[in-house]
């Protein structure tokens, strides 16, 4: 089992890495944005997340998630592998306790796409975490951005719209808050944000 140890809270004081946190209800481009930020900053290293979620057309195991089944899933719990851990929309996900330890002893920064759930989580390990969440104009916008994606049958629709507002009303707890409007804006303010909190190489 994973537990933070002294070894991690030296690592978290003593080093110049960072974790940065995004968040945002789907559909408000955060994935695209994450991909943005990454071929960027080619040096961030990335949490991949592990996910009970069905893969969606064009995503890769190992790449996008680590798409693993409901049992798997629940034995890291017991396991204590996860350093945090939400269910979205019906499944599970999680971050690697060991990956992130293994990042920050190596003084990297890291950037994390997790829910408003595993932020919070988080933070409460890495308070200095710097937290993102990316915000849609509207939620007439984003309604009709999750519709074009066409990702999702109706149901899942109306749980994403749903799960959105919940997290937009917790948008306070994050450090900065982005609004998407334009995309090529949004990208450049993103950057513009962690570069602001990284340290010259
Ligand atoms: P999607 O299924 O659309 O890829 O992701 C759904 C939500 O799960 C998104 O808000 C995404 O940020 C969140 N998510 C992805 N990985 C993790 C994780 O490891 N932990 C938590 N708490 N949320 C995650």
């Amino acid at each position: 089992m994973h537990t933070w140890t002294d070894t991690d809270s030296h690592a978290r004081t003593n080093r110049s890495g960072k974790l940065f946190i995004v968040s945002a209800p789907s559909g408000a481009g955060k994935t695209t944005l994450c991909g943005m930020v990454r071929r960027h900053f080619k040096d961030l290293a990335y949490s991949i997340s592990s996910t009970t979620r069905t893969p969606r057309p064009g995503e890769r195991n190992g790449i996008d998630y680590f798409f693993v089944s409901r049992e798997v899933f629940e034995d890291g719990i017991a396991q204590g592998r996860w350093a945090e851990w939400a269910e979205v929309h019906g499944n599970l996900y999680g971050t690697s306790a060991q990956w992130i330890s293994q990042a920050l002893s190596e003084g990297r920064d890291i950037l994390l796409d997790i829910d408003v759930q595993g932020a919070r989580r988080l933070l409460t390990h890495f308070p200095d975490a710097v937290t993102i969440f990316i915000c849609p104009p509207s939620m007439a916008d984003l309604e009709q951005r999750l519709r074009q994606r066409g990702d999702d049958d109706e149901a899942t629709i109306a749980l994403r719209l749903r799960n959105a507002q919940a997290e937009m009303d917790q948008k306070d707890m994050y450090r900065h808050v982005l609004v998407n409007d334009d995309l090529d804006q949004a990208k450049s303010e993103l950057i513009a944000l962690i570069d602001s909190y990284r340290s010259p190489a």
